[in-house]
């Protein structure tokens, strides 16, 4: 049974005195319920036991694997609008001193591949290997908005799992009590963005400097971060979706490995981060979640933000009344945010089905394997150094 208001608007006062003032601290077993004071808590806690107690836990340790076959798919949606996936690669250049790579583009138009085994020697002639031309081509086709792309997950969250009043997000052994999006500098060097020239002009790829992630906070303060748009900055680290998608309908299995940078802790290591918006907090965002969430359960159909205008309208303003002092990614300005909401409604579908109809992190397995992707031509690089120190220490934390 789903609650259409989200905890942001349900969980507005001391679950024992009412009081909305002051600060209110959640229930540190499901974090369903805020307290005042001690006192409350315990003079609830005849009322609030059964409900505690039948709060199903959705683990972030496993939850993060699935969230990034999302991040898999937005991508590639994202991918189709690269000039760099349909037009033939006349020479690839890897950055000298602190310049980016260079991705030479040609005016002869190419069939894009949609996966990595359709690659074609057409695409990019003057590959040394055919590795080398895959690895490109992961890269390329993984070159998004981070800002776009972990902004659209955040709200299918908020739009699904939140109203859910018996489901919630687990970290580290604590209840989840606020998640959002992240932004700052992204652990990768400068040159590893991507420039396409194409037709006299320079297209820009993600700037490492200007990126966006998701972070999660438990009630024992703690904060976790997952990245999914790293990999295009040359930062190769991946999860194996084995037994993880089960059951996705309507779009595309993701590989059996996915890009995903998870740290269960903290990232201060690595990331610089400036600032953080709270999706869960957001009254705005709360607003473009609820009607995302009424167009999924009514199951009108996943495109109602792509065509329905009236619908689409109205949670585009709020949308951008929830972004008002973000600064947006420049690529993901204007009307290029709208498609956001097509992304944010296709993962509510999912989680709908997946997680909260069907329960499926109970059978999801209990651990996950990693893996790291490098340039062959380039193994020793900056960022795959990176990679593999993110990778001793995303096993150490757990
Ligand atoms: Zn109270
Ligand atoms: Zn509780």
């Amino acid at each position: 049974m789903q609650n259409p208001f989200p905890p942001a608007h349900r969980l507005d006062k001391c679950n024992g005195c009412g009081l909305k003032d002051g600060p209110l601290d959640p229930c540190s077993t499901c974090a369903h319920a805020l307290y005042c004071s001690k006192e409350c808590r315990r003079n609830d806690w005849p009322q609030h036991k059964p409900l505690c107690r039948k709060i199903h836990r959705i683990d972030m340790h496993t939850f993060h694997v699935f969230l990034a076959c999302f991040g898999h798919h937005i991508r590639s949606e994202m991918a189709k609008e690269n000039v760099a996936m349909n037009h033939v690669i006349t020479r690839y250049q890897r950055p000298i001193a602190t310049a980016p790579h260079l991705v030479h583009l040609s005016n002869t138009p190419c069939q894009p591949a949609s996966k990595v085994d359709d690659v074609s020697p057409a695409w990019y002639p003057t590959a040394s290997s055919t590795e080398a031309r895959q690895y490109l081509w992961k890269r390329i086709s993984s070159d998004c908005s981070a800002f776009g792309l972990h902004l659209a997950i955040a709200i299918s969250l908020l739009a699904q799992l939140y109203p859910a009043s018996d489901i919630g997000l687990w970290l580290n052994g604590a209840a989840v009590t606020d998640f959002g999006l992240a932004f700052g500098a992204a652990p990768a060097l400068q040159q590893n963005q991507m420039t396409y020239t194409y037709n006299g002009g320079a297209i820009s790829g993600q700037n490492p400097s200007r990126h966006a992630w998701l972070y999660f906070t438990n009630t024992s303060g703690e904060t976790a971060t997952l990245d999914l748009a790293l990999f295009s900055l040359n930062c190769g680290l991946l999860v194996s979706t084995t037994g993880f998608c089960d059951g996705l309908d309507g779009i595309e299995t993701p590989p059996r490995f996915v890009p995903a940078v998870w740290r269960p802790v903290d990232n201060k290591q690595f990331y610089v981060e400036r600032a953080r918006m709270s999706v869960l907090r957001n009254a705005p965002l709360v607003k473009v979640a609820a009607i995302v969430n009424s167009n999924v359960n009514a199951a009108t159909n996943i495109r109602i933000a792509r065509y329905h205008p009236g619908v689409a309208e109205e949670m585009f303003t709020h949308l951008k009344s929830g972004l008002t002092g973000v600064t947006i990614d420049e690529r993901m300005a204007g009307e290029r945010l709208r498609v956001v909401l097509v992304w944010a409604t296709t993962c509510a579908f999912q989680l709908r089905d997946v997680v909260v109809r069907n329960k499926s992190w109970y059978r999801w397995p209990k651990d996950w394997t990693g893996a790291i992707d490098y340039d062959p031509e380039d193994a020793e690089n900056d960022c795959a150094k990176i990679a593999k120190a993110f990778n001793s220490r995303q096993h150490a934390a757990r």
